[in-house]
């Protein structure tokens, strides 16, 4: 794993270096503690909580602490990292029961929708999802 400088918040929340520096960042915000959100689940790397807008009856966006625009601005030295947030997505659909099915999903770019600009992987389940999506 790619070491990283952290710093800690005014509310005693563990930030790494990019967050600090990307405060403007929404994502980067709630991993701050500074802009509330139900979190599902959170260790060193990544944080996980409920999407604002629910599309199922599960739908919780795993994102990494370090700030990656998407995932067309990654690099290889974040591939472990965005390898470990499929992991996560993974653990918590075992925990909430989903093995009927469920979706992840990177929305990229306008066309796919994409309104946020921090890597967020979309695990979506608890409904029968459609294919192709919309
Ligand atoms: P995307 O459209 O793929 O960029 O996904 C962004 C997601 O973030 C959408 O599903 C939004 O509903 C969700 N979202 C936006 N703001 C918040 C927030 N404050 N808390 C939780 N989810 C949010
Ligand atoms: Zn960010």
């Amino acid at each position: 794993m790619e070491s990283q400088p952290y710093a800690y918040t005014p509310t005693g929340h563990a930030i790494c270096y990019h967050c600090l520096v990307m405060s403007d960042c929404l994502f980067c915000k709630i991993i701050a503690g500074q802009i509330p959100a139900k979190k599902v689940y959170e260790d060193d790397r990544t944080f996980v909580f409920e999407d604002i807008n629910p599309q199922a009856s599960t739908h919780v966006l795993i994102i990494p602490k370090k700030h990656i625009v998407d995932i067309k601005e990654a690099t290889e030295a974040d591939a472990e990292l965005i390898g470990y947030c499929h992991l996560v997505a993974a653990k918590i659909a075992r925990e909430r029961k989903l093995e009927k099915g469920y979706r992840t999903v990177y929305n990229v770019g306008p066309d796919a929708g994409q309104s946020v600009f921090h890597l967020h992987l979309h695990l979506i389940g608890g409904r029968k999802l459609g294919w192709p999506p919309g």
